[in-house]
This record gives C-alpha cells, structure tokens and sequence, in this order.
C-alpha cells in the first residue's frame, strides 16, 4: 500500500501543496490536476490507485468528474466538500464517490479514509463470502452474521442493508443507495424503514449509535460500516 499513487483534481494551489505534504509524507505518491478535464485524462492514464477530487472546480462540475472516471473505473473517489454542502456531497456519493472530507480538514481524518478506501480496493469484499469486522462475521453465502461466534438472528431486510454496508465497508453509503438497493426504488422517500432497520441490527449486533463500533451514522447523509 505503501507506493499507492493519489491523483488530486483541485484548483486551489495552497490546498494542493498541502496535500502533497500530507500524501508524501504518508509515503503515498501523488498526481496533481487543478482542473477537471486534466483530471479525467489523468485518470485515464496514470491509472491511479485512489482519485481526490474537489468538488469546486472551475471548469466542470465535480460530479461530472465523478461520472466521466465512473464510465471506466471502479477506482475509490474520495471527494472534498465544503460544510454544509450537504446535498452537493449526497449528489456526489450518489453518482459513484466513495466518500467525503469536509474542508477545512484535519490531515489525520484525510489520511484515514484514504488508507480505509485504499484497503477496501486491496480485498474487493464482494468477492468474498465471508467478511469480518472485529468480533463481527457476515456470511454473505450463508445469509448469517455472527458476533464473538454467536448468531444475530436479522431479519432479511436487515440482513440486506448489513451485506450492502459491508460489501463497502470503509466507504459511505447514502441513504438513496441503501433504500433503492434494499426496498426498491419505489421506496427512495422511506427514510424511516431504514432507520428502523439500522436500529434493530445495531440491537442485535450490540452496537451502540452514540458510541459505534461497527456502524458509524452520517447525519443526513447515509452509514459505514468501520472497515
Ligand atoms: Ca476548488
């Protein structure tokens, strides 16, 4: 993981050597691009292990970005936000990035998600039957999931939104994506079945909300499961 190479689309020249400190001393290498264009050609060249992208770039929209390097690869995007863009980063995330910072940020969290989305394309989890996280097993063949070796009986819709978090752990998943993949499009307005079915795993996998150690609420936005 080490030699990973980021590829950053920001425009903003200070935030660009700022992460460029961050990443090298990280012992990551990095790609710059300060617009979207260049960014997609690099993409497509560089072949990157991971895309930081701005979303506030002069020349294109951030989730144009998104989609363009969607058509092709299934790289992690790791997208800057600003606060309080909340239906900015919803859109984003909903059109294939894999998960937010918000600026300002702290190198420690951006570092974080990086090695955390860097990970989860390490050990692509959806081929694998059987995922763990800590004293938590999901049996995705078997359709069981188990803590400290013993069965959480789900119901099947929970057990659904369990398997789609875990099939991303580490990256966020939106509630759109949640409630269309679990209850159909049909149900994209029912927040509250999903809530309700967070709560029950989280009962049943003796997870506590305020205090999480396997399912990390983002407020208005969606859940990740702690990879
Ligand atoms: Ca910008």
């Amino acid at each position: 993981m080490s030699e990973a190479r980021i590829l950053v689309i920001e425009d903003e020249t200070p935030i660009r050597r700022f992460l460029k400190i961050a990443i090298e001393s990280a012992g990551f290498t990095m790609i710059e691009a300060d617009r979207g264009r260049i960014g997609i050609e690099r993409a497509a060249t560089e072949a990157p292990d991971l895309v930081l992208l701005d979303l506030g770039l002069p020349d294109m929209d951030g989730k144009s970005v998104i989609g363009a390097i969607r058509e092709w690869s299934q790289v992690p995007i790791l997208v800057l936000s600003v606060r309080d863009a909340e239906t900015e980063k919803i859109a984003a995330l909903d059109a294939g990035a894999d998960d937010y910072v918000t600026k300002p940020f702290a190198t420690g969290e951006l570092l974080a998600r990086l090695r955390a989305l860097l990970r989860s394309r390490k050990a692509p989890a959806a081929e694998r039957p059987l995922l763990s996280f800590g004293a938590l097993a999901i049996d995705l063949a078997a359709h069981t999931v188990t803590v400290d070796g013993t069965e959480a009986k789900l119901t099947r819709k929970e057990f659904e939104v369990l398997a789609l978090l875990a099939r991303h752990a580490g990256r966020l998943v939106t509630h759109k994506q949640l409630l269309t993949t679990v209850w159909g499009p049909a149900h994209l307005e029912d927040s509250h079945y999903l809530r309700i079915a967070v709560g029950h795993i989280r009962d049943k996998i003796g997870d506590d909300a305020a205090d999480p150690k396997f399912i990390v609420t983002e407020p208005g936005v969606g859940y990740r499961l702690l990879g």
